[in-house]
Formats: structure tokens, sequence, C-alpha cells
């Protein structure tokens, strides 16, 4: 990647100006995903003095500010476990002090183990200007959100997480990645397909409805799912891997 310029905004508005200006301007968070799809950038947008480096807590749900890094999300006693262990999943230490949850969830992925983990709650992303979309509608929707992220929100449950990234060595991309929450409901996600994160809905259903065959859950899940080749794996692959973990995800969290 190669930027003409590089500037610090002081207020959303002023980021927001010059995203509008131009496609070739662009908000950087970490800047490890920009600088690898290796595109000129003729302003890189920093955010990093308008206060979205923090995590609070906020009565009804966590609110993480764009900018926390990979390595203060996973580190934070307020984030629900399973989505600090997603987080772990990626690379070493180093890169996750630099790669931010603004940049990994506004991007989506399709090996994303951030945005599988965090579909097992339920989460909320804020744009400016105002808007307010849930994480499961923003992986819905094919784009991007015209808009800055400024703050991802999860809210607080009662849940027991399971999460699993398969791939070839600790530091690659995942083959697959799996996610499985059981609080009032059960949330099942699976991710990296090679296709971002998505909700298993039929297999919620069932198991919502009180169905207990979690085998038979698994092959529901698989079965309304896309998966397809990636670089290294082939999607039958994939599929069987899905259908092992999202069983063992739904037994684990039934313990
Ligand atoms: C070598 C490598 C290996 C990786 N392996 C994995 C892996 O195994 N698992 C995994 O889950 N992830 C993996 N990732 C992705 C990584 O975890 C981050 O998700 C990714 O680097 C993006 O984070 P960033 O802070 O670097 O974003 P950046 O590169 O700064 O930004 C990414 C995109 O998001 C936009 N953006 C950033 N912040 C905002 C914002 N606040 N509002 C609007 N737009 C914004 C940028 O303009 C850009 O288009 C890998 C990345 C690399 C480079």
């Amino acid at each position: 990647m190669k930027a003409k310029s590089f500037q610090r905004v002081s207020s959303f508005e002023e980021a927001y100006k010059l995203v509008k200006e131009s496609p070739r301007n662009k908000i950087v968070g970490g800047g490890l995903w920009l600088k690898k799809g290796g595109m000129d950038v003729d302003i890189l947008i920093d955010l990093s003095q308008l206060g979205l480096d923090k995590i609070e807590d906020k009565k009804d749900y966590v609110e993480v500010g764009a900018m926390v890094t990979q390595r203060e999300f996973e580190q934070s006693k307020l984030i629900p476990e399973m989505a600090r262990e997603a987080v772990k999943a990626i690379m070493g230490p180093g890169f996750r002090n630099v790669a931010t949850i603004g940049g990994s969830v506004y991007g989506k992925y399709g090996f994303s183990d951030v945005v599988t983990g965090l579909l097992g709650y339920k989460v909320d992303l804020v744009f400016y200007p105002e808007a307010v979309v849930s994480l499961c509608e923003y992986v819905k929707k094919p784009g991007f959100f015209d808009g800055i992220l400024t703050h991802i929100r999860i809210y607080k449950e009662n849940l027991k997480g399971f999460f699993k990234k398969v791939g070839i060595t600790a530091l690659d991309y995942p083959i697959i990645n799996v996610s499985v929450t059981k609080g009032k409901e059960y949330r099942v996600a699976v991710g990296s397909r090679p296709l971002v994160g998505a909700r298993c809905e039929k297999a919620e259903a069932y198991l919502n409805e009180g169905g207990k065959d979690f085998a038979k859950a698994a092959e529901i899940a698989v079965e309304e799912l896309n998966f397809g080749d990636s670089i290294s794996t082939k999607g039958d692959y994939k599929k069987q891997l899905a259908l092992t973990y999202v069983r063992r995800g739904l037994e684990e969290v039934n313990k």
C-alpha cells in the first residue's frame, strides 16, 4: 500500500467529509489489512484522537470503541469469554497489539474469527452518521455500510459459549470457524466457508423449539449454508468440519 498523505482528524464530521470526498480516502485502524491489500490510498484517515480506544460497561451492554486493539479486547474482563477466545486465535500477540476491532468487524472478511465469535452474542454496530445496525444484518447485506464504525455493543447475557477455529497451523487463516452459544436461546454460526460467518437459523429454530438431537441440528446447520473451495481446502471438507464442530459445540454448551 502507498498512501499520499495521512490525516489525524479531530472530529467524526471531518473524517466523514474526507471519506465522502473520494473512495481512495480510507479510514485506517491498525492498517494491517490495508497494507496487505496493497491498494494505493490518497488520504489515510486516522481516528486515534476521537476517544475510540475504550471498552466501557454501559449497564445493558459493553461498548467497544472501534480503535480498541484485538489484544486489549482479548484481555478485558468486560468482554465475554468466548468472544475473547475467538480473537486470541488470530496470529500472535504482536499482531493483535496492532489490529483493531473496528477494522476487523467493518471488513467482514470471509475468514473472520472475530465476526464468527461475535455472532454468538447480540451485537449492534454503531456508525457515524447516526445508524445502529445489528451485526447479523451487517454481515448478511452485501457491500459495506456507508459510514464510520465508531463502536460495537455486546449485550450482556448469561451464556455458555464454544468457539473453534480449524487451521493448518496456529498462525494460518481458518479453514473453518464455528461458534455456538446457549443462553435463553441457541445461536450457531459458521464462517470461513469461505464466506463470512453466518447464523444457522434453521438449526437454531430446531434447537429453540426443543430439538435435542445435536447431530441432527448440525446436519440442518450445514445444509442451510453454502460451502465453497478456498486456496487450501475443498468446500466438502469445510462442510464435514462444520458438521463435526457444530455438534461438538452443542454438546459442550450443554455440559
Ligand atoms: C497476515 C494477516 C493474517 C490474518 N489472519 C487472520 C485470522 O486468522 N483470523 C482473523 O479473524 N483475521 C485475520 N486477519 C485479519 C485481522 O485480524 C484484522 O481483522 C485486519 O487486519 C483488519 O484490522 P485492521 O485494524 O488492520 O484494519 P485496517 O487494515 O486498518 O482496515 C481494514 C478496512 O476497514 C476499514 N476501517 C477500519 N476501521 C474502520 C472504521 N472504524 N470505520 C469504517 N471503516 C474502517 C479500512 O478503511 C479498511 O478498508 C489477518 C490479517 C492479516 C494482514
